[in-house]
């Protein structure tokens, strides 16, 4: 195993600065619909534990504690109304059927009518999300405050001249549009950073998403934009959530023609054809000639895990992270899926290592 290959010899701090906050803890204790089953939510604190544990055990011991941004950079992605619905949920929910238990959507909003919430809880979460899969609860909140506070640390970092940084952030994000959550996802992290880029003087933004899952809400935030371009290996979504988006033809609309990639991959996909995908996605991030690279940084492509259906071992994992180092641009992971605990930190890791060696 080449995990031995990051012990120790990592690059100095001022190479990967790592970012965190432990206020992620208190979105926990829901369930999830997994098809026909009621399950316990795969996105668990643990993950950031196990992740912590193996960045530290390969070296990367330059880990800080997040800043606090306030709300401004989130509005400038998401909708006032959305973003409200998010803080007050829990409040309202809990008013209604007391301490305990988890918000969710008891339906969805209908296609092709005029929808507007009202004061229930019921309209807004069918009006602000779109699946089952993102439930809230009393902590919920401060988590989500966490995820993009980590992510937009880590985007000063860089921005200040920081050759790259990861944060290390959950909720994820990129199922997270400027006015629905979905997905695990609720606020869009790597989307938040790259405005904050752009208004801090950055002229492009390439977002190269390597979840197991299409990015959907990444996509439909920029997807009429020249100036981010987004790029996606996934799984097809013929096959694979979110089913309805994340196909080849999605290319942009508008300015944003051509700034979208779509390279959807058949379920049991391996390293070698994941890398010439990977290749792909990178001549278009080049041709972009982008100021920053953001890496929307999911390891559910790992074979074993359970919400995936790729096939990549624990050491492939150290050769995309190399295989970004290569690009040469300043560089921001932003964490998004990987959901098999046992394996999840020493993936995370390796990307973050293949990159620093
Ligand atoms: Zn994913």
């Amino acid at each position: 195993m080449s995990q031995a290959k990051g012990q120790g010899r990592t690059r100095p701090s001022n190479t990967m600065r790592i970012f965190h906050s432990e206020a992620h803890r208190g979105h926990a204790g829901a369930m999830e619909m997994r098809y026909d089953k009621l399950i316990p939510m795969c996105e668990s604190p643990d993950r950031m534990d196990t992740i912590l544990e193996a960045l530290r055990a390969q070296g990367h011991q330059d880990i800080v504690e997040a800043s606090s941004f306030g709300l401004e950079p989130v509005l400038r992605v998401h909708t006032p109304s959305f973003v409200s619905f998010l803080e007050n949920c829990w409040p309202l929910w809990e008013a209604e059927f007391g301490p305990g238990g988890f918000a969710t959507a008891y339906m969805f909003g209908m296609r092709g009518m005029d929808q507007l919430p009202n004061a229930s809880v019921h309209s807004m979460l069918s009006c602000y999300t779109f699946d089952v899969c993102v439930p809230i609860v009393a902590g919920t909140w401060s988590a989500i405050k966490s995820a993009v506070d980590t992510t937009l640390s880590a985007a000063s970092f860089v921005k200040n001249g920081g050759e790259a940084a990861f944060a290390l952030c959950r909720p994820p994000g990129h199922h997270a549009s400027s006015d629905l959550a979905g997905g695990y996802c609720y606020v869009n992290n790597a989307a938040v950073a790259a405005q904050m880029l752009l208004d801090a003087g950055a002229s492009r933004i390439a977002i190269l998403d390597i979840d197991y899952h299409h990015g959907n809400g990444t996509q439909r935030i920029f997807y009429d934009r020249s100036d981010v371009l987004y790029a996606s290996i996934h799984a097809t979504p013929e096959r694979e959530y979110p089913f309805l988006l994340g196909y080849a033809r999605e290319t942009g609309a508008a300015a944003g023609e051509g700034f979208n990639l779509n390279l959807p991959q058949p379920l049991g996909t391996t390293i070698a054809p994941y890398r010439a995908a990977l290749q792909q996605a990178v001549e278009r991030v080049k041709a972009h000639g982008p100021d920053v690279l953001v890496v929307s940084l999911g390891v559910d492509s790992y074979i074993r895990d359970p919400v995936g259906g790729f096939a990549l071992e624990s050491e492939d994992f150290l050769r995309l992270g190399a295989d970004i180092k290569r690009i040469g641009l300043p560089t921001l992971f932003v964490m998004e899926g990987g959901y098999a605990i046992a394996e999840l930190g020493l993936n995370t890791a390796n990307v973050i290592t293949g990159f620093c060696n």
